[in-house]
């Protein structure tokens, strides 16, 4: 069982078909993160943004970029307060730390502090990305799992089981991968996470496990090291 771990969310994470975010989806992820806190893991978490912005596609649409970034990160915010709620609702002791100040709603983000916080048994939720345009909240996991010193990262898929060779609802004959390193995962040009994170991850030494969140329990199981999931790894 790992000791400390980071779960990265997709802003998707917390949608349902109807609504960016859907507070009983939330409500059942709270419950299968208090499950897993419960065993006694710290566990920090990085949320995305991606149900409400996604700073390429917004570019795409003929916004400048830094802007759209921007926006993003924001987005990350409401979603990590969205998270903080929940668990707190259900009473799983949380801070959220962001990358861009927002004192009177967040913490700043402070490795220190972290630190204190996951030792103290508090799920750290982290919002704000990595602060800057042009990055992902994949870059950010990557990022602040190096920084906290994570055993692992934990990335909850919607519906995908693992790491496929072809997209398996598309490809009937993909072939799902049990494990594979990063070099691979580049080389063979499977989109797991972009590159920029693919590669932090790698010169970090950071292990990734890709998972399928949609199943009940599969959050704790992954923290067990027992998800039928594909493992990526330097
Ligand atoms: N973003 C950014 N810098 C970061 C992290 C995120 O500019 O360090 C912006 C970017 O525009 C991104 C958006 O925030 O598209 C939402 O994050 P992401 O797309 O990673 O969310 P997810 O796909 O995980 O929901």
């Amino acid at each position: 069982m790992y000791k400390r771990v980071l779960l990265k969310l997709s802003g998707e994470a917390l949608s349902s078909k109807d609504h960016a975010f859907d507070p009983q989806v939330l409500r059942k992820l709270a419950q299968e993160i208090k499950e897993v806190h419960d065993t006694g893991v710290e566990l920090a978490i990085v949320v995305g943004g991606g149900n409400f912005i996604r700073g390429k596609v917004c570019e795409e649409m003929g916004l400048e970029r830094t802007q759209a970034d921007n926006m993003g990160m924001l987005a990350t915010v409401i979603n990590a307060l969205a998270v903080q709620n929940a668990l707190e609702q259900i009473g799983v002791p949380t801070r959220v730390q962001t990358a861009i100040s927002m004192n009177k709603v967040a913490e700043p983000y402070i490795l220190r502090k972290c630190l204190r916080h996951l030792e103290k048994g508090r799920v750290v939720i982290f919002g704000a990305g990595t602060g800057n345009p042009y990055f992902s909240t994949d870059t950010t996991a990557a990022l602040r799992a190096s920084e906290i010193k994570a055993d692992v990262i934990l990335m909850a898929k919607n519906g995908v089981d693992g790491v496929y060779s072809a997209d398996p609802k598309i490809v009937s004959d993909a072939v799902k991968y049990e494990k594979l390193t990063y070099l691979e995962l580049i080389n063979k040009n499977l989109h797991v996470m972009d590159v920029t994170a693919t590669s932090m991850c790698m010169d970090n030494n950071v292990d990734l496990i890709v998972f399928n969140m949609n199943k009940e329990g599969n959050i704790l199981k992954a923290v067990k090291g027992e998800v039928d999931g594909t493992t990526i790894s330097k």
